[in-house]
């Protein structure tokens, strides 16, 4: 197999550490490094791999880093250019955007722009910008492998495609996170460790929390549809209690095609990697009968109301998917920080989804006045709260 070099973006969180464990299993080279402030693991990274250039966005912790691998010949940027610098990188041929939220939007434009494969695990990207990123990389002739694990089985389920599609729906697998079977009432009192306690995966933060509330599935509802070209309609979310199947296609002949696999995310991020070959795995075998049972059951989509949220906002297009993702990242935030409850996060986002402004076409600019805006007007209701 051909060897690669990577620029990884988001290098210390839960998949940009899951990504350099494959390419440290795989044999990779590393030009390109970036993290938001995590001074010690990166220098950790650069020490280990050695790349070219590294960045963090805060500018006191890329100063810090800069004395700290003075003796190295890693070049240190900062803030958000300097991730794009990364993303920009010469030497090379793969970027993999681990970066959390709207941030990651700057850097796949550039990627995009700069010819760069791109292994996408940054949902954001495109649900706020699916419309300005599928289109460019089009333009470009760029490819964006999924990393996210639903829609890596979806990509899966899909080789091997009738020329004529014949792709009758998407079965996206939910987990239902730990608050499934929950009723409003007893949501309107779950705390934040509560929200944070995944019964299937270990992962960052707010990608934790977006599994609380559902939201994570309705950002991959939105995720779908611009990857795969398919109407909102076409994709059904099934709840799958113990993440077991990834995701499922149905074609015309009802024929189901199941991508299954023990959930560790080092499956999907090494298959963006070495598609279309395969090579061994660090995940373990999946053993069906010690797992006896799976499980389905419909989503709710009255109790979680982000998943109903996101659907209202990609049927719609334009900019709702943006403020439904920024009005989500601030929410977010906010519940974790103690400052709002966990249902306030369904309300607000569904408050500010609706004040999108309605445009078919939008630019970069848009998307980041958008952020802004949805940002600033769940600040407002927050407060009156
Ligand atoms: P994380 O919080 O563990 O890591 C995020 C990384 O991004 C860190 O390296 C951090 O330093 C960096 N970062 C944070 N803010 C930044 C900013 N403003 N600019 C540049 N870099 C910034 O998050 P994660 O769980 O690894 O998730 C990363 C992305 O992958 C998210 O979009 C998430 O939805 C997606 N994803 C994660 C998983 C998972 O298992 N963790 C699964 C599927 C998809
Ligand atoms: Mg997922």
């Amino acid at each position: 197999m051909k060897t690669k070099n990577l620029s990884i973006l988001g290098s210390t969180g839960s998949i940009g550490t899951q990504s350099l464990e494959t390419a440290r299993k795989c044999g990779y080279s590393v030009s390109a490094l970036s993290a938001y402030s995590n001074v010690d693991l990166i220098e950790k990274q650069i020490r280990e791999f050695k790349p070219s250039v590294a960045a963090l966005v805060d500018e006191n912790a890329a100063k810090e880093l800069k004395n700290r691998v003075s003796d190295t010949n890693t070049r240190v940027l900062s803030g958000l250019s300097g991730v794009c610098e990364c993303a920009s990188q010469d030497g090379a041929d793969t970027v993999i955007n681990a970066v959390v939220g709207m941030a990651g939007l700057r850097p796949t434009l550039t990627a995009i722009e700069c010819g760069k494969k791109i292994a996408l695990a940054n949902k954001e990207t495109l649900v706020a910008g699916g419309q300005l990123v599928t289109r460019k990389a089009r333009e470009n002739k760029v490819d964006i492998l999924p990393v996210d694990s639903e829609h890596s089985a979806i990509f899966q389920c899909l080789q091997g495609q009738p020329s004529n599609r014949a792709l009758k729906k998407i079965i996206l697998t939910a987990s239902g996170g730990p608050f499934f079977g929950k009723t409003k009432d007893e949501l309107s009192k779950v705390t934040v460790a509560d929200a944070l306690k995944h019964p299937n995966w270990s992962m960052g933060q707010k990608i934790t929390v977006d599994s609380a509330t559902m939201m994570n599935k309705g950002l991959e509802l939105i995720e779908a549809v611009w990857l795969f070209s398919v109407s909102p309609e076409k994709v059904e979310i099934v709840v799958h209690r113990e993440s077991i199947i990834h995701s499922m296609v149905e074609y015309d002949d009802n024929a189901v095609i199941a991508q299954l696999g023990l959930p560790d995310m080092k499956i999907p991020i090494q298959y963006a990697l070495t598609y279309p070959e395969r090579i061994e795995s660090l995940t373990g075998e999946l053993d069906l009968t010690k797992l006896g049972t799976l499980t389905f059951y419909k989503p709710d989509y009255d109790t979680f109301r982000c998943m109903t949220v996101c659907r209202e906002a990609i049927t719609r297009g334009g900019l709702y998917p943006a403020y439904a993702n920024s009005a989500n990242e601030q929410a977010n935030l906010m519940f974790r920080k103690g400052e709002i409850g966990f249902l306030d996060i369904g309300e607000l986002v569904e408050r500010v989804m609706n004040e999108a402004p309605n445009v078919t076409e939008y630019s970069a600019d848009d998307i980041d006045e958008a952020d802004s805006e949805a940002r600033r007007l769940v600040l407002k209701y927050a407060k009156k709260r």
